[in-house]
């Protein structure tokens, strides 16, 4: 039993087969582009994309350009269509990002051409036509002329045109109407567009017409219905389940009264149960003394109004519930709990009540009775223009000062830093990429005691300074100070039984971009500072290089263990350590934070290898222990 206030499920195999069911009635020649705009009607839109995918889409359409970054961010990489008109400030993103966006007016248009000429690119573009709903759209009447200006515009692909219906599923007449305006449109002007597309989910029974080649699924896929006919057409199932919690059980006395403005009040002495759950959750306020719950296969019926945090539900069905359990307030359980029948009680829209609900779940997606993923609660994506580099660290290090001990706090970092860098493209972060570092234990020293180790070092990163400093000390402590200095690029712990010098301790090479740096040894403190610079360093400040650092130094046999930190924000990882054949058993302990925990290790005769992918982040305070 979960523990948690409220939680969504979406059910990723009610998903595929409402796909099915739909596709179905797609006519020859058809495909269907997956509308996952608001977050996938808040079922999650990267989920949702990768089963929509997998099942055939060819497109997918969004409300802006935030939406589709976020997705080409996930690494969706299927066609996006921005359906709303898009911003002359987004022109660049949309470039930049492969966006398509639907052309609404001329002088959009005009500007976008002129960027993506700019950048050498065709910008892919759906000509959107209104037909009579009169929101966007170039209108009917002024196709004609508007076309001849638009294909004088070099640097755009006219992949698509497209109309919307306004009420497909509630008027017939008028969507007929739409369909045959836009029809005449298409045949008024010489066109060589790819995709034709009119119909919204609800059009797919009765306003499809076959010249379209493209179907824009939204709702039913999501498992609403939105006309009675459709119910002997297909069979939908939801998606989405609210559920909650029952957290507390009490007595109504005869006479009294209930919550907020005493809106009811006891007929009987009654049972009846708070769960936390309110509008503040996108439980909709209108739905007091109105929807109905489902606790254990019964319905309750919710009394009193709804509070921002709490509702109230009669019990008096259910004789023997108990504080803890599970109810569920919209899904699939009874035809009274889908999102249709519980908007129909207040005269309200199942889009936004699918979009609103369960602003503070945790959302688990399921497919075959299992949990496939979860997103955290803070999982409203959202792209902030003020997010600084400052901001980052601040959250950086407040996780690292709780070890990331949570899931939550590691994905949240995880996407704050993709957001951070990405979209604002603050590029001032400073973090390691293609980092390898490898620990190779030679053979044994004459006296038994230590083995000869060579150390190697690369990885990529932004040069700070026309030197830095590699550090080494017989203790934790001493070398702890060399942790918080921005000059130090690699730190080495050397046994305190082994003496401090360049016998023990040897820089073999030290390169930047290739070049060897010249290295210069002082004693400071009981510990040993190599500084390594060289002349041309400064020119290469600010700039991307690749560092080299590579050592012979001595390990003591007893140790028996190896550790290797990462003390750097650091993208792609793999650390070696290669050993002699007389250690039979090594074992690696891994601690990774990140949004991946695990990091893949590769054991063979002689060597460990633990690597995460390249694009992987690995934060502050990672580390590997190698013990043998
Ligand atoms: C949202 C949207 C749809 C999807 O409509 P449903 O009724 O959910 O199927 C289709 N086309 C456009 C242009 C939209 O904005």
């Amino acid at each position: 039993m979960r523990l948690e206030r409220s939680w969504v499920e979406i059910d990723l195999g009610n998903f595929r087969h409402n796909l099915r069911e739909l596709k179905k009635l797609l006519l020859p020649g058809q495909s269907f582009l997956q509308i996952v705009k608001a977050d996938a009607y808040g079922h999650g839109a990267f989920e949702i994309s990768k089963i929509a995918m997998q099942e055939g889409a060819t497109y997918l359409g969004v409300a802006n350009i935030e939406e589709a970054k976020l997705l080409r961010l996930q690494g969706i990489k299927l066609p996006i269509l921005i359906l709303s008109p898009a911003l002359e400030n987004e022109i660049g993103d949309i470039l930049a990002h492969d966006i398509t966006v639907s052309i609404s007016d001329y002088q959009f248009a005009q500007e976008l051409s002129r960027q993506a000429g700019l950048s050498k690119h065709k910008a892919k573009v759906h000509i959107k036509i209104d037909t009579g709903m009169h929101r966007s759209g170039l209108s009917c009447t002024d196709i004609c002329s508007l076309w001849k200006q638009l294909i004088h515009l070099k640097h755009l692909d006219i992949e698509g045109i497209f109309s919307h219906y306004a009420a497909s599923e509630s008027d017939d007449a008028f969507s007929d109407d739409q369909t045959k305006a836009f029809a005449e449109a298409l045949e008024q002007i010489d066109h060589h567009a790819l995709y034709i597309h009119i119909g919204n989910s609800s059009a797919l029974i009765k306003h499809n017409p076959p010249f379209a080649n493209l179907l824009r699924l939204g709702i039913l896929s999501y498992g609403v219905y939105t006309a009675e006919e459709q119910k002997t057409a297909f069979n939908l199932l939801p998606v989405m389940t609210f559920k909650s919690t029952l957290s507390q059980i009490k007595t109504i006395k005869k006479g009294e009264y209930l919550g907020y403005n005493l809106t009811w009040g006891a007929p009987q002495d009654t049972k009846y149960g708070i769960i936390p759950v309110g509008y503040a959750d996108g439980y909709d306020f209108l739905l007091g003394n109105k929807a109905q719950v489902s606790h254990k296969g019964v319905l309750c019926p919710v009394i009193g109004k709804i509070s921002m945090d709490m509702i109230t539900v009669d019990l008096g069905d259910c004789p023997d519930s108990a504080v803890g359990e599970e109810l569920t307030l919209i899904g699939a359980t009874h035809p009274e709990l889908r999102v249709e029948n519980i908007t129909r009680l207040y005269n309200g829209s199942p889009y936004e009540l699918l979009c609103q609900v369960g602003r503070r779940a945790r959302r688990y997606f399921y497919e075959d009775q299992q949990i496939v993923s979860s997103s955290p609660l803070s999982r409203r994506d959202f792209v902030s223009s003020d997010f600084s580099d400052n901001k980052l660290n601040q959250i950086i290090e407040s996780a690292i000062s709780q070890r990331l001990q949570s899931e939550e706090i590691g994905e949240m970092i995880y996407r704050e830093i993709l957001r951070s860098f990405f979209f604002n493209k603050d590029r001032d972060i400073h973090y390691r990429q293609n980092f390898r570092h490898s620990v190779e234990l030679l053979h044994m020293t004459k006296d038994g005691l230590h083995y000869q180790t060579k150390t190697a070092l690369t990885f990529d990163k932004v040069l700070q300074s026309d030197y830095f400093i590699v550090a080494c000390a017989n203790s934790d402590q001493l070398l702890s100070r060399y942790f918080k200095r921005k000059d130090v690029e690699y730190r080495w712990l050397m046994d305190d039984s082994i003496a401090l010098g360049t016998d023990q301790f040897l820089l073999t090479n030290v390169s930047i971009n290739g070049t060897t740096l010249f290295s210069e040894v002082s004693h400071s403190n009981g510990c040993m500072e190599i500084r390594c610079s060289h002349p041309s360093l400064s020119e290469l400040v600010g700039k991307q290089v690749s560092f080299a650092i590579e050592t012979k130094t001595l390990y003591p046999c007893n140790s028996h263990q190896l550790s290797i930190f990462i003390n750097e924000l650091t993208r792609g990882v793999e650390i070696s350590f290669l050993y002699p054949p007389e250690l039979s058993t090594v074992e690696v302990v891994s601690v990774f934070s990140g949004q991946n925990k695990y990091p893949e290790i590769i054991k063979s005769p002689g060597a460990i290898i633990v690597s995460t992918k390249a694009e992987e982040w690995v934060f502050p305070m990672s580390g590997i222990v190698f013990a043998y």
